[in-house]
């Protein structure tokens, strides 16, 4: 078992999973102690029994997605029966985790960025072999620089590729390799081009706030996700290294 392949940003999202479980089982002992008190009529009884029951079997998925998610990642291997479990726990348990580093003062961004890391070692987990039309690149309207006349999100064929942004090295790719390549202002235009895409597989660019959620809103869909580089603040003209799109392109497309 090699604990190099858990880093620390791997390690704050998967310790306050582990944090928000002890949350719910302490909830869980809670309501225990509602139903048993003394002045409860039946009726209250049967409902709380039912929520506690609903209580535990989340908690037990969430239990058994949490250890898959830890094992998948300390051994690089798919689990595929414990795939539905670790999704639930991904989903159920991102906002108490984010609730959680609210509580311990810990930057959302890391905790984001840690989800990520987490996701990204999941869907590198399994094997994919896809044909470079069933990958789709969605990109931020902030990479496009903000002197650009030109109309991208409308058609990313607006483009000149004059060479001032890094939408020109997106198109190149496009052209080496026959994916799509879309600009999205946000989630709603995101989700407009997967449906007319229908992508198997999805490499997005973004900051952490828009990867969590457009990670969370693609599933199932695998989405390997790459923060963008903002040197001049939030978005504004940012900046993508395009190597590490190009290497998620060629994961997708190069296992069997
Ligand atoms: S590369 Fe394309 S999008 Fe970027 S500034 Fe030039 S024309 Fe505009």
């Amino acid at each position: 078992m090699n604990v190099e392949i858990l880093p620390v940003r791997k390690r704050l999202f998967l310790g306050l999973l582990a944090f928000s479980l002890v949350g719910v089982g302490l909830l869980l002992s809670g309501i225990w102690y509602l139903v048993f008190r003394d002045n409860r009529t039946l009726i209250d009884q049967i409902l709380l029994l039912a929520l506690a029951g609903l209580l535990v079997g989340a908690l037990v998925i969430a239990c058994f997605g949490t250890g898959g998610i830890i094992l998948t990642l300390l051994y690089a291997r798919d689990i595929a029966v414990l795939r539905g479990p670790m999704r639930v726990a991904l989903n159920l348990l991102f906002p108490i985790a984010l609730a959680l580093g609210r509580v311990f003062h810990i930057d959302q961004d890391r905790i984001k960025s840690s989800f990520i890391e987490v996701n990204n070692q999941l869907v590198r987990s399994k094997e994919f072999k896809l044909l470079p039309a069933q990958i789709l690149v969605l990109a931020p309207h902030c990479l496009q620089w903000s002197g650009c006349p030109h109309k991208i999100t409308v058609n990313i064929d607006n483009c000149r590729r004059c060479g001032r942004c890094p939408v020109n090295k997106l198109l190149a790719l496009r052209d080496k390799y026959g994916i799509h390549v879309s600009m999205a202002t946000g989630g709603t235009l995101a989700r407009k081009f997967v449906r007319e895409y229908r992508p198997r597989a999805i490499v997005a660019i973004a900051c952490e706030r828009d990867l969590t959620s457009g990670i969370q809103d693609s599933n199932p869909i695998p989405v390997l996700g790459i923060t963008n580089e903002r040197p001049f603040g939030p978005c504004f003209n940012t900046e993508i290294r395009i190597e590490r799109v190009e290497e998620a392109l060629q994961f997708f497309m190069r296992r069997s």
